[in-house]
């Protein structure tokens, strides 16, 4: 009897939970405040959305600063949060390769069709670095890196909110080219800036090979440890290389990245005798909402254009 008095609540608490704990629908991710409701993956595409949604959208990013989206698995709060949302925004090209074959389906047929945007789709191929090894006939994910690739996909988010909001269109149009002029505005920035370093210093040594659209932006040499994921281990052959090249190079800085198991670069940088730059790089996420002004630039962390800026003022300070 005692131990029925006990048990008896514990076990109905656990079949309510069963019932609507289970059902993701119960989990409250958005308000009904009559914006739309948008899930959006990396904080990059999360960013993207709200400069453009601005007031008429409430975000939700799946992924926060440090994590990385090549390893990413939706959480149950994930799959309210998809459901829950009028739209959905990813990145693609295989970047969130746990989730992208899912996003695919649901984009497909069912509720959801036509409401599942990968991004960078808006991108035209000729844009799209193709690596030489790693995936064949894959594009190389990071398009972020370069700023006018990246602003290739303000129309799929302009028209992904507009298909839904013929109200707001206009202001989403306008917010569209607004966002383009300032990102055409840091890549100018970016290119005077990095010209504070030596032409053949211009090489960045990073953890993972997330920095091609970069390089192709700013104008540097690129050598990552890891390939373009972040799965596997670096290969003894890769290490050797990687600490020959520095060494016949004379690369003064190396760096590590936010979001990715960065032991391989410290132990490269060990068997090199170069420096780790003391600031991690944003490579495949923007870092914590942190206001800064450096350089003559205020920038927040967790924005794209504040990822961008510190990423140029990190580099440029480790090279020049
Ligand atoms: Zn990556």
């Amino acid at each position: 009897m005692k131990l029925y008095s006990r048990v008896l609540p514990l076990f109905s608490f656990l079949l309510i939970c069963l019932s609507s704990c289970s059902d993701p629908a119960s989990v409250a991710v958005f308000e009904d405040n009559g914006k739309l409701k948008v899930t959006a993956t990396t904080t990059m595409v999360a960013d993207l959305v709200r400069q453009i949604g601005g007031e008429h959208v409430q975000v939700h990013g799946l992924m926060g600063p440090g994590i990385d989206p090549h390893e990413y698995d939706e959480t149950f709060r994930d799959t309210a949060a998809i459901k829950a949302a009028d739209i959905v925004f990813y990145s693609g090209l295989h970047l969130e390769a746990n989730m992208q074959a899912t996003f695919e389906a649901m984009n497909a047929k069912g509720e959801r069709k036509g409401r599942v945007i990968a991004v960078t789709a808006a991108i035209p191929k000729d844009q799209l670095i193709t690596p030489e090894s790693d995936y064949a006939d894959a594009h190389d994910p990071h398009v972020w890196g370069d700023p006018s690739t990246w602003s290739m996909t303000i129309p799929a988010v302009v028209e992904g909110l507009s298909a839904l909001d013929e109200t707001n269109a206009e202001a989403y149009r306008q917010a569209g080219e607004r966002y383009a002029k300032q990102l055409e505005e840091v890549a100018k920035w970016g290119q005077q800036r990095v010209q504070e370093i030596p032409a053949q210093q211009r090489v960045l040594v990073t953890s993972h090979d997330a920095f091609h659209y970069y390089a192709r932006a700013f104008g540097f040499e690129v050598q990552g440890l890891e390939g373009l994921s972040t799965k596997g281990d670096a290969s003894l052959k890769r290490n050797k290389e990687l600490v020959d090249f520095i060494k016949q190079r004379g690369v003064k800085t190396i760096f590590s990245e936010s979001a990715v198991n960065n032991k391989g670069i410290a132990a490269i940088a060990r068997d090199a005798e170069v420096v780790v730059s003391k600031e991690e790089l944003y490579a495949d996420a923007t870092g914590e909402d942190k206001a800064e002004t450096r350089h003559g630039e205020t920038y927040n962390h967790s924005t794209y254009i504040g990822m961008l800026k510190h990423n140029v003022n990190v580099i440029v300070e480790g090279l020049k």
